[in-house]
């Protein structure tokens, strides 16, 4: 387990930014906190880590989308407005999760029943003592990530 304390959006960014980098095809990774805390932040470094020009927004209305120009595949989730981990079997995550790209999950832990055995975790925290814009990053389990 690893912890890495941010203090502006650009931090986070650039810690997605080398995960990006460093991501391995098949890696999956639920990404965990409340709503404005993050993960889209992180989601977006992620991507221009992996290569991607496209813009990422959130996929709200799709559950994932899917972003082919990059070093590998990118599978960028968002399942906030799930009702039922059906609606997941329905647009095949298998073959994301168990394919050859890159998957990030926001909010993965309200479908803890379909995450991988390898999949890993970051936990994004805020502590409003330490200031508005502070971020604790918690990232467990899965590969080992390298801090900078
Ligand atoms: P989520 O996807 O978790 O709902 P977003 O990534 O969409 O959240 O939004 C995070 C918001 O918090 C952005 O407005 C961003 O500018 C702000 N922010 C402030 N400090 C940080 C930080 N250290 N890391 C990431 N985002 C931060
Ligand atoms: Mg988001």
């Amino acid at each position: 387990m690893q912890i890495i304390e941010t203090f502006s959006p650009e931090e986070t960014f650039r810690l997605g930014q080398q995960f990006g980098e460093q991501a391995c095809p098949g890696q999956v990774c639920a990404l965990v906190g409340d709503l404005g805390v993050g993960k889209t932040v992180l989601t977006q470094g992620i991507a221009e880590g992996l290569g991607i020009r496209e813009p990422i927004t959130s996929p709200t209305f799709t559950i994932v989308q899917a972003y082919e120009g990059g070093r590998l595949p990118f599978y960028h989730f968002d399942v906030y407005r799930i009702a039922d981990v059906d609606e997941m079997e329905e647009i095949g995550y298998e073959d994301y999760f168990y394919g050859q790209g890159v998957s990030i999950i926001e909010w993965g832990n309200l479908v803890p029943e379909i995450l991988p055995g390898h999949c890993m975790e970051i936990r994004i925290e805020k502590d409003l003592e330490q200031g508005f814009d502070y971020r604790r990053i918690t990232i467990s389990g899965g590969t080992e990530w390298r801090e900078p």
